[in-house]
């Protein structure tokens, strides 16, 4: 258990779940982590939720009573693999007090109230997000359009190649930014330029690089990426570091190692994601430190 705000000046990352579609489990996928996507963002003491997947439960029992009293959940959409840590999320059975903000923007313009209802209801779950002792409140906009929040933050989004749309967002904090890009599929030609615009200089990008490029012929349309694609788009953009995430769960330990090894060749400053891994962006020029997962991590 930790309370990490971070000192104001940095730009803080941590991995609460890096894998794609389902969970992974098994010893062979201890060093990646298998939950679903949902990752930190801290700028400064400012916290933001990207995505609410089964990540979200652990990211909750770690914040515990630290957790602001109003959490803002970006997600990039509502595939079940991005939501289905939202139940289960800590800070939302704490008190009445709570504030829990959703933010959606591949609906146009809808918010994910009615999806979230329909999902979080019986016979499918049977306790009802309004049940919760926290009080939800759910915000559509239109991928593409920046989103301004009431002190002031503002993150900037776009929209994404996926079935039904996803959205990328890009944070900053003093001079330093991070991009969120999953769920995509890339596109011809490759790198497509308003992602190439979107993520022009960022320290750091997490991809969706679900699969690589000889597994792609058989997902092709599936809405997911490649690592090497990947690092085309980051080296183009001039992009300091490259995060790989949304990992296909049938990946396990051995595989993301040579994988990762692969894409250093390309890009030293690449790697794969491991879940609870944290990245520190201080303001300046020196480059991001990336803090490697350590065993004793899962023990919580
Ligand atoms: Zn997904
Ligand atoms: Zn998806």
């Amino acid at each position: 258990m930790s309370s990490r705000a971070a000192p104001s000046d940095l730009l803080q990352i941590r991995f609460w779940g890096v894998r794609g579609s389902t969970c992974a489990s098994g010893p062979q996928f201890v060093e990646f982590g298998g939950h679903t996507p949902c990752v930190e963002i801290r700028c400064g003491e400012r916290l933001f939720i990207v995505d609410a997947g089964t990540g979200l439960s652990a990211l909750g029992a770690d914040l515990a009573a630290s957790a602001p009293r109003e959490i803002d959940i970006l997600f990039s959409h509502l595939h079940l693999d991005h939501v289905g840590g939202l139940p289960f999320f800590k800070p939302a059975l704490l008190g009445q007090d709570r504030v829990i903000r959703t933010y959606c923007g591949n609906l146009e313009g809808e918010s994910a109230m009615a999806s979230l209802e329909r999902l979080f209801a019986p016979p499918l779950f049977p306790v009802r997000l309004g049940q919760l002792p926290a009080r939800f409140e759910h915000q559509g906009f239109k991928a593409g359009e920046p989103l301004i929040f009431d002190d002031g933050a503002r993150v900037e989004t776009c929209r994404l190649n996926h079935p039904g749309g996803s959205t990328g967002y890009r944070f900053h904090h003093r001079n330093r930014s991070v991009c969120y890009i999953s769920d995509v599929e890339h596109s011809e030609p490759w790198p497509d330029p308003n992602l190439l615009a979107f993520i022009h200089d960022a320290d750091l990008v997490i991809y969706d690089g679900m699969f690589c490029e000889s597994e792609y012929t058989n997902c092709r349309g599936w809405g997911h990426s490649t690592w090497q694609k990947g690092v085309d788009l980051a080296q183009s953009a001039g992009v300091k570091a490259l995060a790989i995430f949304h990992l296909y769960p049938g990946h396990d330990d051995a595989f993301l190692k040579i994988a990762e090894a692969q894409m250093q060749t390309a890009m030293p400053t690449a790697f794969v994601a491991r879940e609870r891994q944290l990245v520190t962006l201080e303001a300046g020029e020196e480059p991001a430190v990336v803090e490697p997962v350590l065993a004793k991590d899962f023990a919580t």
